[in-house]
């Protein structure tokens, strides 16, 4: 990989997420050499990518380039590279551009797309982890409303404009949100000759509440803004299969649709050499201790989604969002200092500092620790939040610009077909 031996003792982050860049940050002025590996060269901020997939901002908007975030740090490495296996006896791995070899390795790979097995829906549903993910469904989107146009079938036609979001966290909930604002105003001009009325937007929760880590208010007032906006909630069902056309359920009502949008739950995305039982425990997450060191190794460390670490507040581990991702590779940051300077590590300590979703315009929920509250105030703060979280300048600017003025304009620009999704050719695959 070109990267040379120096006697700074190397740590190699596998994931340029929010845990490997916080951890990154942390480490970029120590006597240490930190080699990042992702196999994308942006940081993606996921948060944020149901609005790429409905045309609210562009994929560039986004994202951001591993290599400038660490531009100015001496003794830092990055490699786009897949990594195919760790070797932890031999202190190595093995990645689709060649071996490297560490002194201490961080694991921060995140997560996947979790299809609980069912290789049917897999291979005909879109999922909504990646950029380019979100652009397939972005692409699908509005070339169903294209075909809808053509065909004379009522059947057709209806499947076509009849989206199916499977799971009711916050995935789901804001692209159900965002969906149904595009039915309410911006079809209707795009359209004026198809009966867009006719759009359906569903969304299926297997359980009886919807943004189930939330409270009771946040649930209960999510599923109402989602009503008004003319959403289906159906809770307690389960979708069992999706052959591309039909949605069947664990009742007797099926869906006939052309777009289900799996969005029901993640796993960590693990890689060879620690996907041994030995590590690996519920939802395919490495189990690790309160120093986010995996069982049984001294050098090697997970963080993030892909990280377990069980505590009595949190008994299956810490939810996987960005929150907990950053909080571990910041204190892991400290922690290998101290480390290094054979000083003892300090456990990880959680700051939970609330979660919130939004549904469509002017709507969000938002629960903090003591106070929680509904309506256009939250909908403020997860505007504001989430532009001060964004990585780069550039990118809060252009994603402020677009907000205001799709807010003014009752738009959304970026609904355009760069590159279709041809759904059949991953069906065929
Ligand atoms: C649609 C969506 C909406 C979300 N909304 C919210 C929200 O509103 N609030 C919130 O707190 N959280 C939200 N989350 C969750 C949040 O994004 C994750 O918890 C967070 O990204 C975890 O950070 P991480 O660093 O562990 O992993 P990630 O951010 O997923 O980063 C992992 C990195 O590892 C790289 N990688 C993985 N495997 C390999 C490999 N083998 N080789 C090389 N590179 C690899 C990936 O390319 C990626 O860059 C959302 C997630 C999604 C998908």
């Amino acid at each position: 990989m070109n990267i040379p031996r120096t006697s700074n003792p190397r740590i190699v982050i596998i994931g340029g997420g929010f845990a490997g860049i916080a951890l990154a940050r942390k480490l970029s002025k120590q006597e240490v050499q930190v080699v990042l590996l992702d196999r994308n060269n942006y940081h993606n901020f996921q948060p944020l990518l149901y609005q790429v997939s409905t045309g609210g901002l562009e994929p560039d908007s986004i994202a951001y380039p591993i290599r400038k975030i660490l531009k100015n740090f001496p003794n830092f490495y990055f490699r786009l590279a897949d990594v195919e296996s760790i070797d932890s006896e031999n202190n190595d791995l093995k990645t689709n551009i060649g071996t490297l070899s560490f002194d201490y390795l961080v694991v921060a790979s995140g997560s996947k797309t979790n299809y609980f097995g069912n290789s049917e829906i897999e291979k005909h549903s879109m999922a909504m982890k990646t950029i380019p993910q979100s652009l397939d469904l972005r692409s699908l989107i509005l070339e169903n409303f294209e075909d809808a146009l053509l065909t004379s079938d009522l059947n057709e036609r209806n499947a076509l404009m009849n989206f199916v979001i499977v799971g009711g966290g916050p995935t789901g909930v804001e692209l159900a949100g965002a969906l149904a604002e595009i039915k309410k105003g911006i079809l209707p001009k795009d359209y004026p000759d198809l009966d867009t009325r006719m759009a359906q937007i569903n969304l299926v929760q297997s359980s009886d509440c919807l943004l189930k880590g939330m409270s009771v208010e946040a649930s209960e007032k999510a599923e109402e803004f989602l009503e008004k906006l003319g959403v289906i909630v159906w809770k307690n069902l389960r979708i069992t299969n999706y052959d591309g056309t039909t949605a069947t359920t664990n009742s007797e009502l099926s869906f006939r649709t052309e777009t289900l949008v799996w969005a029901a739950g993640v796993q960590g995305a693990i890689i060879k050499g620690l996907d041994d039982e030995a590590f690996v425990t519920r939802g395919n997450r490495i189990l690790v201790n309160e120093y986010n060191q995996i069982n049984g190794f001294e050098n090697i460390f997970a963080i993030g989604d892909i990280a377990c670490m069980v505590s009595d507040e949190f008994p299956a581990g810490f939810p996987m969002m960005a929150q907990p991702a950053i909080q571990q590779g910041q204190q892991l940051g400290d922690n290998m200092l101290r480390l290094l300077e054979d000083k003892p590590m300090k456990p990880f300590k959680y700051k939970d500092k609330g979660s919130m979703a939004t549904i469509g315009r002017n709507k969000a929920v938002v629960d903090m620790k003591n106070f929680k509250f509904q309506g256009v105030f939250a909908w403020y703060v997860w505007m504001f939040v989430h532009l001060f979280f964004l990585i780069g300048f550039r990118n809060r600017m252009v994603v402020f610009v677009n907000w205001v003025y799709n807010y003014i304009r009752f738009d959304r620009e970026a609904r355009l077909i760069i590159r279709p999704y041809k759904k059949k050719l991953k069906e065929n695959k």
